[in-house]
């Protein structure tokens, strides 16, 4: 079948939709954290396919859970409920603040889902005017039209028509902003505790604390979008426990499935019981296979073994980084917490992550961008200690070609 099709890159330009841009080689094969391409060449994997193969490539565990659920039930729809469904949903009520949990398919459908329920809280208890929603520029919530409006790159919500009303942006961090911004209008708030895309910016703690105890004050949602910063990535199960404030609405994904598809978004009863039944859905949502996978991850990540050994890691990575920097002086700060960290350009690379991380992958290493001034690392939560070394000497060598 696709052996001997001669698949390659240059046909990604023939019968894809261009809105991506793959690198040059296409990776065939994973294990842990290397992966290999067509042609055999290794990669050691900082990148973790986003914040998302949180075990790295083919981990027992899931593997297994994928083969066994795979041969005993797929799908149903939510016309019917199942096991491996309030398995999951047990276990997040019991390791968080929340009590009611609804399941969906990626991070957007997740925000989606606590955008509306926000809404629907706000309209139900307090009347049509409060729809606001206040979110924070640079922040990523998915690529739905609702939750790309309340994203705060306009490049990605732009040019698609008339967007949703009521959403508000403001300075990151800016307490200030937030509070001439707040008013009983507002239903919610909604940040990422740690934000990703934007370029790894940690949500200050007293900003933090002024987006609760404003909220408090004006009736309206906290919600914390965890879909990159969730499921053990800052060395917490989520990254609000490691900050002083506890969200109304939390959701997940990425991490959460391990590389399969799955998204929770995570609630209290109180606010759960303004989603009725018929008031909101997904067909594929909380379905038996996807679910199977996230109670093997769950079952692994969900545990001090691992979520300890993410700050030791953090350590290394941090170490590491600093001797590169030592040398090559690329960096002006490596910002983020746990595996989710930011190498922040100096300014005499400004706007040349891209360059890093052509050169890494031409030394066998992949890493990802987060904008134009930062380089980011997600790998897997249980990256071998040799493979961190392996892979930043990697690095090492690829900064030494992109300054040379
Ligand atoms: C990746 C991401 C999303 C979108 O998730 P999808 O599964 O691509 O829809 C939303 N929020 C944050 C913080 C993310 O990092």
């Amino acid at each position: 079948m696709t052996d001997n099709m001669n698949l390659t890159r240059a046909q990604f330009d023939e019968v894809m939709v261009p809105n991506y841009a793959p690198a040059a080689v296409i990776p065939v094969r994973g294990e842990g954290s290397r992966v290999w391409d067509q042609q055999g060449t290794e990669y050691v994997d900082f990148a973790g396919g986003i914040a998302v193969n949180c075990l790295g490539h083919c981990h027992p565990a899931l593997v297994a859970a994928l083969k066994e659920q795979g041969e005993k039930l797929w799908h149903l729809s939510n016309t019917m409920t199942n096991e491996p469904a309030l398995a999951l949903a047990t276990k997040l009520v019991e390791s968080t603040f929340a009590e009611r949990i609804y399941f969906a398919n990626s991070g957007a459908e997740a925000n989606e889902a606590a955008l509306k329920l926000a809404r629907r809280y706000a309209i139900d208890n307090f009347g049509e005017h409060k729809v606001e929603v206040i979110a924070f520029d640079k922040a990523f919530h998915g690529r739905t039209f609702f939750t790309v409006s309340v994203g705060g790159q306009a490049a990605y919500s732009d040019g698609f028509g008339p967007k949703p009303a009521g959403i508000t942006h403001l300075p990151f961090n800016d307490i200030a902003a937030l509070e001439a911004a707040v008013s009983d209008n507002t239903c919610a708030i909604m940040l990422e505790p740690l934000q990703g895309e934007g370029g790894i910016i940690n949500g200050d703690p007293e900003f933090l604390r002024a987006v609760r105890r404003l909220a408090d004050k004006h009736n309206a949602l906290v919600i914390f979008d965890e879909v990159q910063s969730g499921m053990g990535r800052t060395g917490e199960l989520f990254a609000y426990m490691g900050t002083e404030i506890v969200p109304d609405i939390l959701t997940s994904a990425k991490a959460l499935g391990g590389g399969f598809p799955i998204a929770a978004m995570l609630t209290t009863t109180k606010i759960a019981s303004h989603l009725k039944v018929g008031t909101h859905g997904s067909t594929y949502g909380g379905n038996p296979l996807a679910c199977a996978i996230g109670n093997a991850v769950m079952d692994v990540v969900n545990t001090s073994e691992v979520l300890d050994g993410v700050k030791r890691r953090e350590q290394l990575f941090r170490d590491g980084l600093a001797g590169i920097n030592e040398k090559y002086h690329v960096f002006s700060e490596v910002r983020g917490k746990g595996l989710l960290l930011g190498a922040v350009l100096n300014e005499q690379y400004a706007g040349r992550s891209r360059d890093f991380l052509n050169a890494a992958v031409a030394e066998g290493l992949l890493v990802l961008m987060a904008g134009a001034n930062v380089v980011r690392f997600t790998p897997s939560l249980v990256i071998p200690e040799a493979d961190i070394s392996e892979g930043l000497a990697r690095f090492e060598r690829a900064v030494a070609k992109v300054t040379a």
